[in-house]
């Protein structure tokens, strides 16, 4: 078998294009553009790239977009200061706290100080309850596109068994907690559980979210079964030496001859990650506003 690939990249454009006319109606019949907030400490170069793509994309789909940049000695009374600013702007819908922090700011402290309903991250433990308890809440971004890309390829999830590789607060449980949500049989594997493949092999879905290069192979997926890895890992280039190569959690080429579908790396779940974001932005300024959710861009 030779598996479906589900391309995130075109996936993402399209949810762009959907936001994009959304926010377009927004303007034009009630006067609102959503505007997104990302704020930046430090000059950590990887997260200067995410921010700059970031205020990119959010700008080309009409939104309004502020950064703050602030010195990596900022103290976390400034900090704090300045979430509490964010949290009363009305032009502000969505803010968004690039991690990781400088080591002297408490990161929970600082994500809990944004207001839940600004919090497009979906971090606040409000909302992690919320999801956790099937309520509505903002979703985590990495595993809303997961989710986006399983609707869209399976249609209906309920009743498969879906095997979530890894528990990260930021991807494994939430990832988890919206398959639950869709009725899917859920079983969370980590780095103590044993016999993974076995597990691996009962499942209909396989997401990947361990951050170790290639560790999931053909002969830990189900044939016909759908992979999403939604890993990012730079290892040396097998062949072009001095050179990087970007790979996912699973071994793609031995996953893709079992594999019924399987998402790529580049190309997979990475773009569907700042797609989302403008959805949870868009979102969150039509709640605010009292006006009808978008449809197809929410858990
Ligand atoms: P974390 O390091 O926070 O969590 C990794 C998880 O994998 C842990 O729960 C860990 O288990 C588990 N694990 C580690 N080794 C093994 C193993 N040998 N067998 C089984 N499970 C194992 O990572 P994140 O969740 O933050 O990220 C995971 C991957 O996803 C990374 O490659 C990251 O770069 C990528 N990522 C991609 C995004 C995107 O936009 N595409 C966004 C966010 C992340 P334990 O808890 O037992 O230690």
């Amino acid at each position: 078998m030779t598996a479906t690939v589900i391309d995130g990249k075109a996936f993402a454009g399209t949810v762009r294009e959907k936001v994009a006319a959304h926010v377009a109606r927004l303007k034009e019949e009630n006067g609102i553009t959503p505007g997104l907030a990302v704020v930046l400490v430090g000059e950590d170069p990887a997260s200067q790239v995410y921010v700059r793509s970031k205020g990119k994309q959010t700008v080309e789909v009409g939104m309004n977009s502020f950064e703050h940049k602030l010195d990596a000695d900022t103290s976390e009374e400034d900090l704090l200061a300045l979430l509490d600013k964010l949290n009363a702007d009305e032009t502000v819908h969505g803010i968004l706290v690039q991690l990781p922090l400088p080591k002297h700011l408490n990161e929970d402290l600082v994500i809990n100080r944004i207001d839940p309903a600004k919090d497009v991250d979906g971090f606040h433990i409000s909302n992690v309850g919320l999801l956790g308890t099937g309520q509505k809440s903002m979703v985590p971004c990495t595993p809303l596109g997961c989710l986006m890309m399983l609707r869209d390829h399976h249609g209906s999830l309920s009743g498969l068994n879906a095997v979530v590789v890894g528990r990260s607060n930021i991807v494994g449980k939430p990832m988890a907690n919206l398959l639950l949500k869709d009725s899917c049989t859920v079983t969370i594997a980590h780095s103590r559980t044993k016999n993974i493949e076995e597990v691996c092999k009962q499942a209909d879905i396989v997401v990947a979210a361990v951050g170790r290069p290639e560790m999931v192979t053909g002969d830990w997926i189900k044939p016909g079964a759908t992979v999403i890895d939604v890993g990012i890992n730079r290892i040396p280039h097998p062949t072009e030496e001095g050179k990087t190569k970007l790979v996912g959690d699973c071994d793609y080429a031995s996953c893709a001859e079992v594999a019924g579908a399987i998402t790529p790396v580049p190309g997979g779940v990475g773009p569907m990650t700042i797609a989302c974001l403008l959805a949870n932005t868009l979102t969150a300024c039509c709640r605010a506003n009292g006006l009808a959710e978008p449809e197809g861009l929410t858990a």
